[in-house]
């Protein structure tokens, strides 16, 4: 990809890069050469692999946020969440049908789910597209990504049928993203380090899964696919969700004694303001969603959604945004891609300073 291209094109969350090197060795870990040698962690968990500092840790956060509720739910680590989506697809699957189950999302939505639900050909499960137009008869599986991967809009189910069975993604939902509004009470719903804390390189995502026979089939794809998932990893994840925990517990006045979503929210808040500018000088070309502001129970006041993406419109008249935005060196991903129309692009919002001064810079220059 050229150097002089802009890179917002994926959600790639280098901006939290800046916050973990100011916070410098509170972080650090030693792994020892004698460290994670066997395969197993817990096995008094469904989960056998999972290792019980890691659990401790997610239960410990979810409880500060309040995001999520973690009683009456096992924990299920995987290598990402990506592959905690196919272990749900899995354990969702009728084992005996001879017909693969429908999975659905509303659109526009997560441009990954479409491949990774059919790359392989499975016999188990099928996409079926946009959940609004979803009118086949039988058991379905509906994904709600809440708030939104391309548009960052609350969400939830709408197929209004009966034997469905949902997978929540809750990647975004996080006070700097969103408002927490209740602790997620759903059946299934997935979580990742990658969008909550920004470290998407060391691959750790969780599950909460109410359903102990659901949860035993998911820790069963992950041990057939990669039996288990990296000691290390979670161990690193256990250590950064640690820190995160301790500093809403112990935030204070200055930039980096405040706690990491107070940091990051104000980030966000920063960066959404100045897109909002610059959109709003662009004579029309561009426009953007707006977003009800809502209570945060985290935060404890009332605050505007700031989402991981600017899902991006053009005007009448420019079909093929992306194509558009090219031709001024800005990346992006069109809305095709998210079963959405070509007149919309998806930006990340999470890249380093840099590169979004840069996209800003570009931005404002289209008259
Ligand atoms: N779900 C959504 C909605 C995402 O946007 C992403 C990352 N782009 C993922 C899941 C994948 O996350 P992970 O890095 O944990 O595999």
């Amino acid at each position: 990809m050229s150097f002089l291209f802009f890179l917002c094109y994926s959600g790639d969350p280098t901006m939290y890069e800046n916050y973990w090197e100011k916070i410098g060795e509170k972080t650090t870990i030693v792994i020892r050469g004698w460290d994670s040698m066997s395969y197993f962690s817990d096995l008094k968990s469904i989960c056998w692999f999972l290792e019980p500092e890691f659990a401790k840790q997610v239960v410990r956060l979810h409880k500060i946020v309040g995001n999520a509720e973690t009683q009456g739910r096992h924990v299920v680590v995987g290598t990402g969440s990506s592959q905690l989506y196919l272990a749900a697809l899995f354990a969702l699957s009728p084992k005996e049908s001879t017909q693969p189950i429908h999975v659905v999302s509303a659109a526009p939505y997560y441009s990954s789910y479409p491949s990774m639900t059919d790359y392989q050909k499975s016999g188990l499960h099928k996409w079926a597209g946009d959940a609004n137009n979803f009118t086949e008869m039988g058991p379905y599986i509906e994904l709600i990504t809440s708030p939104n991967n391309p548009d960052g809009f609350v969400r939830h189910s709408c197929v209004n049928k009966t034997g469905g069975a949902m997978i929540y993604d809750l990647a975004y939902y996080w006070p700097q993203y969103t408002p927490i509004s209740s602790p997620a009470d759903n059946d299934l719903s997935l979580f990742t380090v990658s969008k909550s804390t920004g470290h998407a390189g060391i691959r750790i995502g969780w599950a909460l899964v109410k359903d102990p026979e659901v949860a035993r089939r998911m820790t069963k794809f992950v041990e057939l696919n990669t039996i288990g998932v990296s000691k290390d990893s979670q161990i690193r994840a256990a250590k950064i969700l640690e820190v995160v925990a301790d500093s809403c517990e112990q935030s204070g006045s200055s930039d980096f004694e405040q706690s990491f979503f107070e940091f990051s929210y104000h980030l966000m808040e920063k960066r959404w303001q100045q897109l909002r500018e610059t959109v709003s000088k662009s004579g029309g070309i561009f426009s953007l969603p707006q977003f009800s502001p809502a209570f945060c129970h985290f935060h404890s006041k009332v605050l505007q959604p700031h989402p991981a993406f600017a899902w991006l419109r053009c005007k009448d008249g420019i079909e093929d945004c992306e194509s558009f935005l090219k031709g001024h060196k800005i990346l992006t991903r069109g809305g095709r891609h998210f079963g959405a129309s070509s007149s919309y692009v998806r930006v990340s919002m999470l890249d380093r300073d840099d590169t979004y001064k840069m996209f800003l810079k570009r931005l404002s220059s289209i008259r």
